[in-house]
């Protein structure tokens, strides 16, 4: 598929045309990765960063919120559950928290490679290739780093370098693939100043990256931050600026399963924000075969808040289960056993 035929789908709007497209995705997602639907249990385990994105909730500068960092014996409790309730996988995320020493998170993925049978993926953020590597030898097998957009001049205009100088998500994706990790990204969609030719060239780079997982969701404005203040002059023209909406985000769904038929994409939590009721099963109607029910305390889910409102911050964690199976069976899935990791092809 080319940029041409990709931006014209992303342009879309006819119900039948749409339909067609949504049927392709559901039909290469069951040649490639089949009908099990893998649960990735998330824990989000501080919300320290030192960054600044300009549309993180969670970035350095929003002092409204309380911070916290869970330590090992409450994430182990977390990984207790997600063992309980049968999930393949555990997810741990935060912001760019510099407190997150580099031993105590190997000593961390150790004990839990140890203790379960659990695939370990991490999406801390920009790294020390060091860290990655000390990360990846103690059991971690998987990361997650989203490049946010493929636009460059975009890119710089939201985001401000680490103290210390240029970092390259590009490179670092690299850097992961080469030490072995099953490597994920992905990119905000709906992004002030985004345009539908943007979205089809992050698909394309989804694509020459060869990533093993791809997490896209729409753009949620945070209404602390800089760019959730942001007024009409940050977007594109009427026509170019890509919409941050539900269906837009299917369409990039639908069309990353397309170019890249083997890999696991998620019908992530931000979809479920927008939609509410079935924005899950929809994505996983329309090319995802992954979910990521949280598992992260209570307490501590409200305040890790990139974007307001975050789908399930209620719910605890045997209600979320209960409720994930019944609507993956509903939509005539089976819930995945093992660890869901890359199928197919490998990387050479
Ligand atoms: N610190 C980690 C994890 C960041 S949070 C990292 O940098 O990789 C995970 C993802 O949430 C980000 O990659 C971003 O794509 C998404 N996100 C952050 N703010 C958002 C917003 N306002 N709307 C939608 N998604 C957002």
């Amino acid at each position: 598929m080319g940029k041409d035929e990709i931006v014209a789908w992303l342009q879309e709007d006819g119900e039948e045309a749409l339909a067609r497209l949504w049927r392709k995705a559901d039909d290469a997602r069951r040649a490639n990765v089949g009908d099990a639907v893998h649960l990735r249990g998330l824990i989000e385990i501080s919300n320290v960063c030192v960054r600044h994105c300009s549309y993180c909730g969670l970035r350095a500068a929003n002092s409204k919120l309380h911070r916290y960092r869970m330590s090992a014996a409450e994430i182990m409790a977390c990984v207790g559950q997600a063992v309980r309730f049968g999930c393949g996988t555990v997810v741990m995320q935060a912001g760019e928290d510099d407190g997150i020493l580099t031993e105590w998170m190997g000593g961390l993925v150790r004990r839990i490679k140890k203790e379960t049978d659990l695939a370990v993926t991490l999406s801390l953020g920009e790294r020390p290739v060091e860290d990655f590597a000390a990360w990846r030898e103690a059991g971690a097998d998987r990361y997650l780093l989203r490049f946010e957009t493929s636009n460059r001049l975009l890119y710089e205009k939201i985001h401000s370098p680490r103290s210390g100088g240029e970092t390259d998500r590009l490179a670092i994706l690299k850097a992961l693939q080469g030490l072995g990790y099953e490597t994920g990204s992905g990119a905000m969609i709906g992004i002030p100043g985004q345009t539908y030719d943007d979205v089809a060239n992050d698909l394309l780079l989804f694509r020459d990256m060869d990533l093993d997982m791809i997490g896209v969701g729409p753009y949620i404005p945070h209404p602390d931050t800089p760019l959730g203040k942001a007024g009409p002059e940050f977007y594109a023209p009427d026509g170019l600026q890509a919409p941050g909406s539900e269906a837009m985000t299917y369409k990039v769904v639908a069309l990353s399963r397309l170019l890249c038929p083997e890999a696991n994409i998620p019908s992530t939590t931000a979809l479920a924000t927008i939609h509410g009721a079935n924005g899950r099963e929809l994505g996983l109607l329309r090319g995802a075969n992954v979910v990521m029910p949280n598992l992260t305390p209570v307490p501590y889910r409200s305040l890790y808040e990139i974007y307001p409102n975050k789908a399930c911050i209620r719910e605890n964690p045997p209600q979320s289960f209960l409720c994930l199976r019944q609507r993956v069976r509903a939509i005539g899935r089976t819930v995945g056993t093992g660890k869901g990791g890359r199928t197919g092809r490998k990387r050479a």
